[in-house]
């Protein structure tokens, strides 16, 4: 969503006759679009704004801004922390940016309300012409306990399906092969708005219409993982076979504190019923460990639902209170040394899971759109499998875009390395 909200932001100052540059030294403004999920993604930011101290004291008229989510939550306070500081916009004052940067260069500025704005409309700046992200919802109604997004995303908002067509229309003409539907909770789109579509309609409508794209969602809530969204998976040959369905922790006790809406039980029914109308589909979660009061019996319900549901990938953090949110008024006694002990050893289970999924693609010959040469190792290309894995391969730079046949040849933790199918 953060990397969306950025290409908007920047779409909307190139209308306005600003330029990109990616060195800071040449310019007049320097934008930071941010995350408030956890507390380490706010403390990078604080470190990237205390680097531009002595920039700023070199170039006065450089005006520093900090936007998105933690721009929300903090507010004015953000102001106070960082002297040097010139502008907070929240994550509904994008619109105005370019009026604000010059508002903000003759005096300091934080403007967060959550009125009026609408995605529709809106130029971008796209980073990738073959990949697209379009946001189908914003805002969040679910308030998990330990989650802050629904303060600073406001409440949830379907865009009409009018909108998101266009929108994907305009992104196909211009090349776009891949389209990744964006929202807090995607399974719900449409129940804001009156009448039809929800989800898995407009999956279905977009199939239809988009039978060469492929198309990605994020982020899917189990609760609403309905049997409908499932049989539009099966039946969509567009929809790419991958799910990112964030389970968050395998207590049933830790879940209803965390206020998910599901058990285990119900979690493990929606994979089960997910691997058996999407053979071979591989699915991702996140996992929140160490929640407030976590005891070993949980943890060990967690290792068992990882276990059963044999994620293919994972994201895992241990939790940290985000102030405002209810979980952050538990008390929390679990001793660091624990919650790191139990975060390797989910680690340990979680990276086995993921190398036995590669493992098991080594020898077949998949379909894989090239992103361009690795980052890490410019003499070969990086593209991705419509599973959702990395594949690395020796070719020709020309073929970033494109979607290409490669056999994968040996399996990695991170990453698989394969050749171009003859
Ligand atoms: S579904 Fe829960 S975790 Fe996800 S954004 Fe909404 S409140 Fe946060």
């Amino acid at each position: 969503m953060n990397r969306h909200d950025s290409e908007r932001v920047a779409g909307i100052l190139a209308r306005a006759g600003w330029r990109e540059t990616r060195e800071a030294r040449e310019a007049d403004a320097v934008i930071f679009m941010t995350c408030c999920v956890r507390e380490g993604a706010e403390n990078r930011v604080y470190g990237h704004l205390g680097d531009l101290k002595t920039m700023k004291q070199e170039n006065p008229g450089l005006v520093i801004a900090v936007g998105g989510c933690m721009a929300q939550k903090e507010g004015e306070r953000l102001l106070e922390r960082v002297p040097h500081l010139d502008l907070v916009f929240g994550t509904h004052q994008f619109t105005g940016i370019a009026e604000l940067l010059e508002e903000a260069g003759r005096e300091p500025l934080s403007m967060t309300g959550l009125n009026g704005f609408e995605l529709g409309g809106l130029p971008l700046s796209r980073r990738e012409s073959f990949r697209a992200w379009v946001p189908i919802t914003s805002g969040c109604n679910n308030y998990c306990s330990y989650c802050i997004v629904p303060m600073v995303r406001g409440v949830e908002k379907s865009r009409p399906r009018k909108e998101i067509l266009a929108e994907v229309v305009g992104l196909v003409r211009e090349g776009a092969t891949e389209i990744n539907l964006l929202g807090q909770n995607v399974n719900s789109y449409g129940r804001d708005i009156c009448g039809r579509p929800v989800f898995d309609e407009l999956l279905r409508e977009m199939d239809a219409r988009f039978p060469n794209v492929w198309l990605r969602f994020v982020t899917s809530h189990p609760r609403d993982f309905s049997d409908h969204i499932i049989e539009a998976i099966a039946d969509c040959d567009s929809v790419c076979e991958h799910i990112h369905l964030p389970i968050q922790a395998g207590s049933d006790r830790v879940l209803e504190l965390m206020n998910r809406g599901y058990t285990k039980d119900y979690f493990l029914g929606r994979i089960a019923r997910l691997r058996e109308r999407v053979p071979g589909c591989t699915i991702s979660t996140d996992i929140l460990l160490a929640f407030p009061g976590e005891t070993e019996e949980d943890f060990l319900e967690t290792l068992d639902a990882v276990e059963r549901s044999a994620f293919d990938s994972a994201f895992t953090f241990i939790y940290s209170p985000r102030e405002g949110t209810p979980a952050a008024r538990l008390p929390d006694s679990l001793p660091r040394q624990v919650k790191q002990e139990r975060f390797e050893r989910l680690q340990e289970r979680l990276r086995s899971l993921t190398l036995e999924s590669n493992r098991r693609d080594e020898g077949r010959t998949l379909e894989v759109l090239v992103e361009g040469p690795s980052a890490k190792n410019p003499a070969v290309l990086t593209a991705r499998t419509r599973h959702h894995k990395i594949v690395n391969f020796p070719g020709d730079p020309e073929l970033a875009g494109r979607r290409v046949m490669v056999v994968v040849e040996k399996a990695g933790l991170w990453s698989m390395q394969g050749s171009l199918a003859g």
